[in-house]
């Protein structure tokens, strides 16, 4: 049963014309599904009402071409053709008593028209953001009438569309906030002071709301601080000023911090509720629903905050990805079944990588309608099959967790005296805590299924496998990082003298640190260079961070996180030089190449911490393998390898392979299914 100090979480809330059933708001949130996978994206957010938030919204939705999103992949509404697929969403969402709401936006600064090759349109004549060779041109009176029209017009259509709830976007990434920012340098009567910079929003709701009709709700998101400094807008000066000015207008407040970097901060860098801070005293200028994000997790801290009267409905993208049920897991008091976010941001790599959502702690996000997986339920199994799954890290956890919910005989065999392989290890590094939550929940759900046998200090070789006598055995024996240098740089290993001695992160890990003028060399391009150099710096060495890519862990631009890792290695006094290989080491230096002019260059160290590629542990495969071929491997029928022990990658894909082969398991079910464009019409 709920706690009754969760009840006010439950309580109905009025937006508008329309009642949400409870407090779980679900905000919008890119996908990578978009108008491009129509179906995918009904499918995942008719979940989401379905695990219980009462409010589910789409991601951007481009007003008109002249806003053109492209290539992300988002939503637009530009004509009646549009329609059609955000219908599809609705549909999905009203099916299990929930809202639907629509991101409108218009981009102006944030894209450069790739797609329709018009003119973006915005505040003032200067470069869009990112890299392109394209200006937007300052819009004139004539422009931001045609700009209500065109919002107007969309709003008409999201209301055929059957949305309850039309959200006018001032992100960072749109134009109502440009107008807003005291960065905007207008001399017009929508530029200088902060009621003519407002007048913009305040047009746009007005439109929003002919366009909608009585039937909908307006609701405005909008960045309260620009996190920007003395020339960006902040709370305590212009930002609560710029609500009050507009306080009853729309039907409910949604507020965002900074930039998505600065609203979606990894774990690594901020920890829940840490936007509270700017949300206190909203309350006080208006009486419209306010919400507000910070990677909720904690019904504790959703309730206090509805109850302290800062907020009136919990904003969630992330926990709601990790755990499209977290609503009714608390509404039924099911609180340890909360699979919480761990505040990664593979999410939102997917994103940039314009494919489905993905997300560490929930295999299943993004394919729900492409491989028709739930996130809480699974086909049954199909026989009396008994399963050795041999590696209790990420991909044995969810392998043994899924096929044991299927109702199969699982053992789980570890060879360590606890589990969670590689999170356990990486979760004791700087930053990484929250990540021990893929192996807790795991573990926690293991604990309620009698038909999965866990048994710890089991290091199981050919002899003890083929003892067991399973129908089945798993491999998820995990990897090894390379001490040769073999990477993305180098094909073979390098020339490496003994005297400048190698660790790997698993020696780190394991407790064997190196001291001194330490190098570490970052081929890998992900956290793990930059978390180990922060945990060398922290214990008084003297750090560099050599890597060949151009950006330290290049690859967390994709995760919002490689402006704070740059800055926290500068704080923690790390060296970083970029565009630099390794080519090997000789008495006491170690040797290196520009990549892009090919000066060569050493270094004297004391040690050198090689972070490049791991090594699959997968002989146990290759022996397994020789038996079932020679038919001495008695009642084994079959050896499957999954995670890292088949091809090392991060910790998602390990849970989803894992995952994957419980649901494929001697099943017949869809493999991919894929949308398709229809010449036809
Ligand atoms: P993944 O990310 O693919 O799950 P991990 O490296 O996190 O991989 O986990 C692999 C786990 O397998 C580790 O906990 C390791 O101790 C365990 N393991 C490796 N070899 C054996 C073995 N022969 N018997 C039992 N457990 C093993
Ligand atoms: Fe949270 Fe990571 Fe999943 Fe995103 S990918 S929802 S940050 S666990």
């Amino acid at each position: 049963m709920r706690d009754p100090r969760f009840d006010i979480l439950f309580q109905p809330i009025q937006i508008g014309p329309v009642v949400a059933r409870n407090r779980f708001y679900q905000t919008p949130h890119c996908n990578g599904m978009g108008n491009l996978r129509p179906q995918a994206h009904a499918a995942m957010r008719g979940i989401k009402a379905e695990g219980g938030w009462a409010v589910v919204n789409t991601e951007h939705c481009s007003v008109h071409p002249s806003g053109d999103l492209m290539p992300e992949v988002l939503q637009m509404l530009w004509d009646d053709g549009d329609i059609p697929p955000l219908a599809l969403m609705v549909e999905a969402v009203h099916e299990h008593g929930s809202l639907a709401g629509v991101q409108l936006a218009y981009p102006a600064y944030y894209n450069a028209n790739r797609m329709t090759r018009d003119v973006p349109l915005g505040p003032m004549d200067r470069p869009v953001s990112g890299h392109h060779p394209v200006q937007v041109r300052a819009m004139d009176k004539s422009d931001i009438k045609a700009l209500l029209g065109w919002w107007k017009a969309a709003a008409r259509r999201a209301r055929k569309a059957g949305f309850d709830i039309l959200n006018v976007d001032g992100n960072f990434s749109t134009i109502a906030f440009q107008f807003i920012s005291p960065r905007n340098q207008r001399t017009d009567e929508y530029g200088g002071s902060l009621q003519n910079r407002v007048r913009l929003l305040k047009e746009l709701i007005e439109v929003t709301r002919e366009g909608g009709g009585d039937a909908c709700a307006v609701s405005v998101r909008l960045i309260i601080d620009e996190l920007f400094g003395p020339e960006g807008l902040r709370v305590a000066e212009e930002g609560i000023e710029a609500i009050s000015l507009l306080a009853e207008l729309p039907d409910l407040w949604d507020l965002v911090v900074g930039t998505w970097a600065d609203d979606s901060p990894t774990s690594r860098f901020a920890s829940e509720n840490d936007h509270e801070p700017f949300m206190t005293g909203i309350k006080g200028v208006t009486t419209k629903p306010v919400v507000g994000v910070g990677r909720f997790t904690s019904p504790d801290t959703m309730a206090s905050l509805i109850r302290r009267g800062v907020l009136d409905m919990i904003g969630a993208a992330r926990p709601s990805i990790a755990d499209p049920f977290l609503p009714k897991k608390i509404e039924e008091g099911r609180y340890e079944d909360i699979r919480e976010c761990i505040g990664c941001n593979i999410c939102v790599s997917s994103h940039f990588a314009m494919t489905n959502l993905r997300c560490t702690q929930n295999p299943t996000m993004g394919e729900e309608w492409r491989r028709g997986w739930h996130p809480e339920r699974i086909s049954t199994k199909s026989s009396d099959a008994t399963v050795l799954v041999v590696g209790g890290g990420p991909a044995g956890l969810e392998c043994a967790r899924a096929l044991g919910q299927r109702g199969y005989q699982v053992t789980l065999a570890e060879q360590q005296s606890r589990l969670g392989g590689r999170v356990t290890l990486e979760g004791e590094l700087p930053g990484l805590r929250e990540w021990l939550r893929v192996r807790d929940w795991r573990v926690t759900q293991l604990d309620k299924l009698r038909n999965v046998g866990v048994y710890l200090e089991s290091d199981l070789g050919l002899a003890e496998i083929l003892e067991f006598d399973a129908d089945e055995v798993v491999l998820a024996t995990g990897s090894q990082w390379r001490a040769d240098g073999v990477g993305r740089a180098a094909f073979k290993p390098l020339a490496l003298s003994a005297d400048v001695p190698v660790f790997t992160p698993d020696d780190i890990m394991g407790g064997n640190i190196p001291s001194g003028r330490i190098i570490v060399y970052d081929d890998d391009h992900y956290y793990m260079g930059a978390v180990l150099a922060e945990k060398l710096a922290l214990a008084g060495n003297e750090v560099t961070l050599v890597t060949p890519a151009a950006d330290v862990s290049s690859f967390t631009i994709n995760t919002l996180e490689n402006i704070r890792t740059a800055r926290r290695l500068h704080e923690r006094g790390v060296g970083m030089v970029t565009h630099t290989a390794l080519t090997g080491t000789h008495e006491g230096q170690a040797f290196f190449v520009d990549a892009r002019t090919g000066t060569k260059g050493h270094r004297q160290t004391d040690a050198l911490v090689l972070v490049t590629a791991r090594l699959p542990r997968n002989e146990l495969f290759a022996a397994l393998t020789s038996r079932l071929e020679e038919g001495q491997a008695g009642r084994l029928r079959r050896v499957s390898r999954i995670g890292d022990c088949e091809a090392p990658a991060a910790i998602y894909a390990a849970v989803y392979s894992g995952h994957r082969f419980a649901q494929e398991f001697e099943s017949s079910g869809p493999t991919l299914r894929r949308e398709r464009i229809n010449l036809a019409a």
